[in-house]
């Protein structure tokens, strides 16, 4: 089906429960759906907001062919209000707010149901955020507003404490198979589902690196650099042919991946098909050549250092996300000594 029409698939029973409250007018004037980025739930929020607008619905869902569906497929529905954000949008401003309270407190044109959707709004500023906390503290009969969010810590307590919040899941591996984007090569689906960490869509920014060769020298000259092979110069050149979130991306998985295969010991289990690909094979044989003589101290060792490499990963993600604008080059070069600093340690201790 059609995204904007009806929820994905992994999305269903939210769905149910809440088209089951909306036939109950029991639906919260106020929900937050709350979940990572790049899952969907934008486009859950505006098909939801179609069926609570549609003249006809057929069965749980939006007809798609009356004139309030018509109207918001054209963009012109006077009911129906989307606060910009996301893309170039840093933040959500008090304007903005200051129109859907507006918008909210007006009557609605076809008598039913006035619809405000907010997507990622811990993006609003404090103002931005104590308007909207009015408008919900007034709650105005058939006005819903719903929110949705990655980051719900970012948003003040009280507008949380305002609506009720809705947890969305990432798909199943079974689920997320069929939005692998037509753009990418047949061979590299597996390799997408392990870059988008579980999540059916990415960013454009990723995707124009993903798949290319330059992709794949990295990734290879990642292992290699932890193998002592290449050095952090030789890292540094395959490293600024990507963007830096795709790099800092990929030094996170197979971290990740290296420590995961460092304690999982059933070759079969689920978790490790998930993340198949010609990669994790060849970093279990290192691992299994450079392990299987040493002693569990060793290893133990070896895996708190990973460990520590993988929180600044997750730091230097943090940091890339941040208002604050860093140089995500210098921030990437970072990462890529202490890389190689954890692969002389690996080197020596497997020397010795
Ligand atoms: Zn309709």
């Amino acid at each position: 089906m059609m995204p904007e029409t009806a929820p994905y698939v992994w999305q269903e029973t939210i769905w149910e429960s809440l088209v089951k409250a909306l036939r109950k007018h029991g639906l919260p004037h106020a929900l937050l759906l709350d979940g990572e980025r790049n899952i969907g739930k934008t486009d859950f929020t505006r098909a939801l907001a179609k069926l609570i607008l549609c003249r006809s619905p057929a069965d749980s869902f939006p007809c798609g062919a009356c004139q309030s569906c018509s109207m918001i497929d054209a963009g012109t529905h006077p009911d129906r209000l989307e606060i910009a954000s996301g893309g170039n949008h840093v933040s959500i401003k008090v304007d903005d707010i200051r129109l859907l309270s507006s918008f909210s407190q007006r009557s609605s044109h076809s008598g039913a149901a006035r619809i405000a959707i907010i997507p990622e709004a811990h993006l609003m500023n404090i103002s931005a955020s104590n308007a909207l906390l009015k408008t919900l503290e007034e709650p105005q009969d058939q006005v819903f507003i719903i929110l949705t969010s990655s980051e719900p810590g970012r948003l003040s307590a009280t507008v949380r404490s305002r609506v009720q919040r809705i947890k969305m899941r990432l798909p199943t591996f079974e689920e997320i198979k069929g939005f692998v984007p037509s753009q990418l090569e047949k061979g590299s689906t597996s390799e997408f589902l392990r870059l988008s960490k579980g999540k059916p869509f990415v960013d454009d920014s990723q995707l124009s690196d993903f798949g290319t060769s330059h992709y794949q020298n990295f990734q290879e000259c990642v292992l290699e650099t932890l193998l002592g092979k290449k050095t952090s110069v030789e890292l540094q050149k395959h490293a600024v042919k990507l963007t830096p979130h795709l790099a800092v991306d990929e030094f996170f998985l197979i971290a990740a991946e290296i420590l995961k295969s460092l304690f999982i010991e059933s070759k079969n289990s689920v978790e490790k098909s998930y993340f198949s690909s010609g990669q994790i094979v060849s970093k279990e044989e290192i691992l299994n050549i450079y392990f299987e003589e040493n002693s569990d101290f060793k290893k133990r060792q070896f895996s708190k250092s990973l460990a520590g490499f993988i929180a600044s990963v997750e730091s230097t993600q943090k940091n890339m996300k941040s208002n604050s604008n860093p140089n995500p080059q210098l921030l990437l070069d970072s990462l890529i000594w202490r890389w190689q600093r954890l692969g002389s340690f690996f080197v020596r201790e497997n020397s010795s």
